[in-house]
């Protein structure tokens, strides 16, 4: 930065800056899934993971070709707010003491680095449409896709909040398999008739 001058001082110059930052950004995150991966206990999280590995690899591919259209070297600018959520997600990796609590914070973890792509892409997409670069769009616009969809898939995994030890363990208490009938038993029953107390939730508008 100049002493005298800013350096961002056209709307060019933002755009440049936001293509950087999130080159950075993709690198940075390209550095720290291997660690995330071997640190998944799920074995659905960890497949998961290595292939957003591979799409980011992608990603970090497709913004060079950006760049290569714009006549640009590809150049990283450092980003803060990635380095942030990466350490966060890091320093709480070592904080967490077992598989199901470590499967739900990493997908939390994980979460906060899409949420954050998939805003950036957002900008950068309306910045170059705005500038009439719509040769780099869809460059954009297939990054943002994957970044989306691997968002839903750890929604999805969140929701379902698997426990890995249950996969693992061969013994199973003798207790659990009756106490497994006994509910489903009981729930079959009031299903026929016992909607009503379920549609009680009342909105407050
Ligand atoms: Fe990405
Ligand atoms: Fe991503």
């Amino acid at each position: 930065m100049g002493l005298f001058s800013k350096d961002i001082q056209s709307f060019e110059d933002l755009f440049m800056h936001g293509l950087q930052d999130l080159y950075y950004a993709e690198n940075q995150i390209l550095k720290a899934l291997p660690d995330m991966i071997e640190k998944a206990p799920s074995a659905e999280l960890r497949a998961g993971f290595e292939k957003h590995r591979k799409e980011t690899e992608g990603h970090v591919h497709r913004l060079r070709q950006v760049f290569e259209l714009l006549d640009s070297e590809p150049k990283g600018d450092k980003c803060p707010a990635i380095d942030g959520i990466l350490k966060e997600g890091k320093d709480l990796m070592g904080e967490i003491e077992g598989d199901d609590v470590m499967n739900v914070g990493l997908i939390a973890a994980a979460q906060a680095v899409e949420h954050y792509e998939i805003t950036r892409y957002g900008a950068l997409i309306a910045w170059a449409t705005e500038l009439g670069r719509t040769d780099v769009v869809p460059h954009f616009k297939a990054n943002l896709a994957e970044e989306k969809a691997t968002d839903q898939k750890l929604t999805a995994m969140a929701e379902k909040r698997f426990n890995p030890r249950a996969e693992s363990k061969t013994e199973r208490p003798k207790a659990k398999s009756t106490a497994r009938r006994k509910p489903a038993r009981a729930a079959s029953r009031p299903a026929k008739g016992k909607r009503a107390p379920a549609k009680k939730t009342r909105r407050r508008a």
